[in-house]
């Protein structure tokens, strides 16, 4: 799905990658479920373009919705891996990189932790850590912002131009708007809070959330 001029949305995948157009080639932002790498090359595909021509993968934090399609999709395409030290650590053992507090945990994520043991991640040593601040050259300029809360080490992506914010699970979106980590899935409240303002206060006009629709017209829809 053409979310604006070379930012696509790859439908049917949980939770939602990100396809980023530039001449060099692309940059996909997550990468789903295990499996999930399928879909993704069947979509960039249909964008008439090939594997060869992923050169980078950045992951917003490891949980296995978000890295199980990664080192599938690495072996396929020969991009290089982005994500920070926290996430990478935990990418590389395989694992999410913090607890969940049971108090919260909803029937689906009940059902999601019996069925993990046959869903786990394989382990993968991404290539680059990222860090707050750093710009790498997508998009004329794709920012990382460090955005913990609802992992040790999420961070989120923000191209000022055309003004798009990737939040991973920073920040989700439903049919009412757009909203915080979720509760129960969250590290730190406090720290997710403050990810919450930061990225509130980046001024961007489309928010691109790891679950949820796409929200057009973010400004004034952020939940601080
Ligand atoms: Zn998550």
């Amino acid at each position: 799905m053409k979310i604006v001029d070379n930012i696509y949305l790859v439908p049917g995948v949980v939770a939602n990658p990100y396809i980023l157009v530039d001449p060099d080639g692309l940059t996909v932002v997550d990468t789903g479920l295990p499996g999930s790498q399928k879909k993704i090359l069947a979509y960039i595909t249909s964008l008439g373009k090939t594997a060869r021509d992923v050169k980078r993968i950045l992951l917003t934090h490891s949980d296995l919705d978000h890295v199980g399609g990664l080192a599938a999709l690495q072996k396929l395409t020969g991009a290089h891996t982005y994500a920070s030290q926290v996430e990478a650590n935990a990418i590389a053992a395989g694992r999410a990189s913090r607890q969940i507090n049971p108090s919260g945990i909803s029937l689906r994520r009940v059902m999601f932790s019996l069925l993990r043991p046959f869903m786990k991640a394989s382990p993968f040593q991404v290539d680059e850590i990222l860090v707050d601040g750093q710009v790498l050259p997508a998009l004329g300029g794709l920012r990382v912002i460090e955005t913990n809360g609802h992992t040790p080490g999420h961070i989120s992506f923000f191209v000022p131009v055309p003004g798009v914010l990737f939040t991973g699970d920073s920040l989700v979106t439903d049919q009412n708007g757009i909203h915080g980590s979720r509760p129960g899935l969250t590290w730190d409240d406090a720290r997710a809070r403050e990810a919450e303002r930061k990225q509130a206060a980046l001024g961007a006009r489309i928010v691109c959330p790891g679950h949820g629709p796409v929200i057009m017209d973010a400004a004034g829809k952020f939940p601080v």
